[in-house]
């Protein structure tokens, strides 16, 4: 192909993420363990389940299968654990909430390619919008954690929360029912879909990591005959939050029904793209890609029904053919590829089904006439028209790529459509006349309704549905009521026997009680205790979680990777994460040739004034000697200049080892 020719096509070439880092990770860990009282364990049943990766049809690790004997350890540890975190001030849960958002950023690639092998979604989007939204979602919930004193008067964690997810958005949905539960000072039992259970292990690992108390969050992987129903049935349960199918959600409300649980309900949908004949056609063709090529057509808010105003249909319809033929399917690790694969090969043949029923009951039914990979689960991107409304595939949810189209000639009659479904869940309006949009949103039946755009998710935006896409929010202030309950609907012992009293970290004025976080010094904030002992366990306020950054070309960086490596004590500890470098270092590194600071340390260890203390506890530590050791080799905070590099080779295992310079050379810099 010459240059020519790719101007022409603007074909683009495959860009593959690799995957090694994730393999090794997997080779370390599996089998897997369940996470339970904050340790990994062995299944009560011994028996362990492959988990697959959809693009290639082939196992990717073992996860355990738990039963109903592993449940009430879990609960139990639940349990325990609440009697401390529901009385821990919402300081203190902040702190944890912000390190676990930080570490999922020091992670983040891993997670991204981590979830891509497991679900077979492109890792354009586990790396641009599952990964940043998990984080996205746990600083937010840190603010409300320390705000649910002032913010939340009168209400008190529900207790032990068992959360049941799926696996379109696997940790994605694992911190919508985490922060918020964890916020609110519940302890959780959580089970992953069985498809896709490795996100959350990795999540596990990271509650270790940040010194998260035993117990809070527990994580149990395996069947939903064997952890879901004993999950749901377990009398030391006070809430099921479920993110499913519309008829497993009717299963749980009845079996927790007269229970006493609370219970919140994220279900199906079969949400309307309505276009009306004024809308930005080619605005209104890339919508349509996101809102049913996104994650496979695998999304519970998929605008999976196209309603067009018949004058603009056909016009509309060619487009939109013009742009599924550019589509790329293929390898989701491929960053140039759009559409990955379809979770199993069971979802893959219920979509086949489907569709064939659409045909079946005459429906015109376009593909692309590219094919698509033979291994693996892969549909392509279907179009549908000549829909009649009441046809199978016009009220059914696929959950897959297929988008079925209807037109309509008024506005009324549009709304009328829209709401012709037995879900509720989302909706989108497309015109560039405000008033009609802004007209036609409120009568449609839905929990959400974006006008000219659609698939879009904020943590403090709450999330949810009616009629049969289930109730509860998830999101913004609305979602924490589904956490709490109001204090008088207990007595002081409780009917679930938990405490229920948060502490307040406010004074009467509203002024705040907690400890500062970086007037503090750092002796004071690593050790303020809290609370005598939890779970045999001691519980202090955590050390503010950092970041150490790079130091490149005489400037902090952040690590660019999304990798991390321990960091170990000489005794084999370990101490922190520091990023990896990766190839954006080598272009930081290039750049700094010629500058006079061209020295570049594997991780930073800043020696401004106010960050002394610090740097002295952390040299301290990775060099085993004492802090009045480390002191003398620290040069007073007023004097900036650092005479020469030195370095230390930490002991550890080879693969975490890291070499520091701990005392880089930047005088010619800030003289
Ligand atoms: P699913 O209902 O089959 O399974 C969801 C979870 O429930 C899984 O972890 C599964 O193991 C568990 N489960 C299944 N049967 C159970 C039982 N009897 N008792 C307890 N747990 C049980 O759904 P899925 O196929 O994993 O996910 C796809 C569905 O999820 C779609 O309908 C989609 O619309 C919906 N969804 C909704 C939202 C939302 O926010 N409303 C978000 C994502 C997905």
């Amino acid at each position: 192909m010459n240059v020519m020719e790719i101007y022409e096509t603007m074909e683009y070439g495959p860009a593959p993420e690799s995957p090694t880092l994730v393999l090794d990770w997997l080779k370390e860990h599996q089998p897997f363990g369940l996470f339970i009282n904050g340790q990994w364990v062995k299944p009560a049943s011994g028996n362990y389940l492959d988990t697959i990766n959809p693009s290639t049809g082939k196992p990717l690790a073992q996860v355990a299968a738990a039963n109903s004997n592993d449940v009430d350890a879990a609960v139990a540890a639940a349990r325990v654990a609440a009697e401390t975190w529901s009385k821990t001030p919402g300081h203190t849960r902040a702190r944890y909430l912000y390190a676990i958002a930080r570490h999922i950023q020091k992670h983040s690639r891993l997670l991204a390619v981590l979830e891509s092998m497991d679900n077979g979604k492109p890792i354009r989007e586990t790396r641009d919008l599952d990964i940043p939204l998990v984080a996205r979602h746990f600083y937010y919930h840190a603010g409300w954690a320390q705000l649910m004193a002032s913010e939340l008067p009168g209400y008190e964690p529900v207790g032990v929360v068992g959360q049941i997810i799926p696996w379109n958005f696997p940790l994605l949905m694992l911190s919508w029912k985490i922060a918020p539960a964890l916020a609110m000072g519940n302890t959780v039992v959580l089970k992953p879909a069985r498809y896709t259970p490795l996100t959350a292990l990795k999540f596990a690992e990271i509650v270790q990591e940040i010194g998260l108390p035993p117990g809070v969050v527990n994580i149990l992987t395996g069947e939903a005959s064997q952890v879901g129903d004993a999950l749901v049935l377990h009398p030391g349960v006070n809430k099921i939050a479920f993110t499913g199918s519309t008829d497993v959600g009717r299963t749980l409300r009845r079996a927790t029904a007269g229970s006493g649980k609370k219970l919140s309900l994220e279900l199906g949908g079969k949400s309307p793209f309505i276009v009306f004949d004024d809308a930005d056609l080619d605005s209104v063709v890339e919508g349509v890609v996101d809102a049913i090529w996104f994650n496979q057509g695998q999304v519970c808010c998929a605008g999976s029904r196209l309603l067009v105003q018949e004058d603009i249909a056909d016009r509309l319809i060619n487009k939109l053919r013009a742009r599924m033929e550019k589509l790329r399917i293929g390898d989701p690790l491929d960053k140039a590829v759009d559409i990955g694969a379809i979770v199993s090969s069971a979802q893959l043949q219920e979509i086949q089904r489907l569709v064939a029923q659409g045909v079946e009951e005459g429906a015109v039914m376009w593909q692309p006439s590219w094919a698509c990979p033979t291994e693996g689960y892969f549909f392509p991107p279907t179009l549908f028209t000549n829909v009649s409304p009441a046809t199978t595939i016009a009220q059914v949810e696929i959950f897959g790529p297929v988008l079925v189209s209807m037109t309509f000639r008024t506005p009324a009659e549009a709304v009328e459509l829209a709401n012709n479904t037995r879900y509720g869940l989302a909706a989108s309006v497309w015109s560039e006349n405000i008033n009609l949009a802004l007209d036609v949103a409120p009568k449609l039946k839905a929990g959400t309704v974006w006008v000219n755009c659609t698939n879009l998710f904020d943590a403090s935006s709450g999330f949810g549905g009616y009629r049969e896409s289930g109730f509860g929010r998830e999101g913004g202030k609305e979602g924490l009521y589904e956490y709490v309950r109001p204090m008088w609907e207990t007595s002081s012992s409780s009917s679930n026997g938990l405490p229920i009293a948060i502490e307040s970290t406010h004074s009467s004025d509203g002024s705040e009680q907690a400890v500062s976080t970086d007037e503090a010094g750092e002796d004071e904030m690593d050790h303020t205790t809290v609370s005598e002992s939890f779970n045999g366990y001691h519980l202090a306020l955590p050390a503010i979680d950092r970041t150490p950054k790079m130091f490149i070309n005489g400037k902090q960086v952040r690590p660019d990777s999304g990798y991390s490596r321990d960091v170990y004590d000489p005794r084999g500890h370990v101490i922190g994460q520091v990023g990896e470098g990766n190839l954006l270092l080598r272009q930081h590194m290039r750049q700094a040739a010629g500058h006079p600071v061209q020295h570049i340390t594997a991780h930073r260890f800043s020696t401004t004034s106010p960050r002394t203390s610090r740097y002295v506890k952390q040299s301290s530590l990775i060099a085993s000697c004492s802090r009045q050791a480390a002191q003398v080799q620290i040069p007073p905070p007023k004097c900036r200049q650092l005479s020469r590099a030195s370095s230390v080779t930490l002991p550890g295992p080879t693969s975490t080892r890291a070499l520091c310079i701990v005392r880089p050379c930047v005088e010619s810099c800030w003289q």
